[in-house]
């Protein structure tokens, strides 16, 4: 294994360019989508995935156990969302682990598989021409720069949830984890017969709601306009019709207040009478959208109007031999196990894009 404080040294570059080796100083193929010649020299890396949480991993995973030599950049934080979860109880065959202890074992079976994960970050894409070229800065090593080439790329740099910024959401003295949650199907069942806020008047909001009312005993639902801004009517008029749901429109969440292990109430301020009170609660589930860490990627691959990566074959972006994988082409349900098949379908696009330009794997020079 490299550790990211080897990553520009010349050792880390000669053993890459020694397992991408083959004979020749070059190669060329002939891209059938775009009819163009491309060519590649040894210092041309296969792939490059940009992301080293649980889809960018578990790509690593798939491309090591087809031979395909793999970098991996984890970017700054390594593990993604899911390390930042303190109780993952939805990850196959597993009851209840700490995210971060689930993640660092995939990372571990992609780099025992041969994957390179460097603690360093994409801070620049050129998509235009193949090979691509990724401008990459180290994470330990301050500002060492290099520019990576590579035949083939998978971005899995996630998304960010929206959080409400106030006192006692996160942080030291924070409840996140510990009854602040962005995900009801994650953490939707400690709740069961207590008392939720969700916060949010979106989609998202109506669909969290939703589950969470078959499981907690009331769920009040926070809006901070005087009208929900979810697009699906029917879907939420089915959840207000629910016994155990109620709405409170103009109110917006000041504080989250616990005894020290959990939540125990929200502060709330309507904004039309302008009353703070008190509202007792076990759990507080945030709703209020998230965004695609797609910053560097605007105009390069296409995007959707909320900055999500739109695919167009399978896990295939706008530009062939782009592929995404994860949150970051998910606006919707985002689960660890989706991320999971979506980067196993991208590595094997990746791979089928190999091998229809004649790369040339390590393992079959040797
Ligand atoms: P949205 O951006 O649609 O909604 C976010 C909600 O959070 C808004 O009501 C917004 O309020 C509120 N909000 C934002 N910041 C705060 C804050 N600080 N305090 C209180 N409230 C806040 O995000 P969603 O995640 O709901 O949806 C994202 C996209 O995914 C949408 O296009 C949605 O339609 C889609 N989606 C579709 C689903 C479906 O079809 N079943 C399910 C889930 C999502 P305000 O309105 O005042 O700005």
């Amino acid at each position: 294994m490299l550790c990211g404080c080897q990553f520009f040294n010349k050792i880390f570059l000669g053993c890459l360019f020694f397992l991408l080796g083959g004979c020749s100083s070059s190669h060329e193929a002939i891209n059938n989508a775009r009819n163009q010649k491309i060519t590649w020299d040894k210092e041309t890396l296969p792939v490059v995935i940009v992301g080293g949480g649980v889809a960018g991993l578990m790509a690593a995973v798939y491309l090591t156990q087809a031979a395909i030599p793999t970098v991996v950049l984890e970017g700054q934080k390594p593990g993604g969302a899911l390390a930042q979860s303190h109780s993952v109880r939805n990850w196959p065959g597993i009851c209840d682990a700490p995210g971060a202890q689930l993640v660092e074992s995939l990372k571990e079976q992609a780099i025992k598989g041969g994957a390179q994960v460097l603690a360093a970050m994409a801070t620049a894409f050129n998509f235009d021409q193949v090979p691509f070229t990724i401008e990459v800065e180290s994470l330990v090593n301050g500002s060492h720069h290099q520019t990576l080439k590579t035949l083939s790329c998978i971005i899995a740099m996630g998304r960010e949830p929206n959080y409400l910024g106030v006192l006692g959401e996160r942080g030291d003295h924070g409840y996140w984890g510990r009854g602040v949650s962005d995900c009801a199907v994650c953490d939707g069942r400690l709740y069961k017969n207590l008392d939720v806020v969700v916060i949010g008047g979106g989609d998202a909001a109506v669909q969290e709601t939703e589950y969470l009312a078959g499981i907690a005993k009331k769920v009040t639902l926070l809006v901070r306009k005087d009208a929900f801004r979810a697009k699906d009517i029917k879907a939420r008029d089915a959840v207000l019709a629910k016994p155990n749901v109620k709405v409170l429109f103009n109110v917006d969440v000041k504080e989250i207040q616990g005894d020290g292990v959990q939540v125990t109430d929200v502060v709330i301020h309507n904004n039309k009478t302008k009353i703070n009170s008190v509202l007792p609660t076990a759990g507080v589930f945030l709703a209020i959208g998230a965004r695609p860490n797609t910053a560097l990627l605007k105009g390069k691959i296409e995007l959707d109007e909320h900055g999500y990566v739109v695919l167009k074959e399978g896990r295939e972006t706008s530009v062939p031999g782009v592929y995404a994988a994860g949150d970051i082409a998910e606006s919707g349900f985002a689960q660890a196990v989706s991320a999971f098949d979506a980067g196993a379908r991208a590595a094997n696009q990746v791979k089928k894009r190999l091998d229809a330009l004649g790369y040339v794997s390590f393992e079959s020079v040797k």
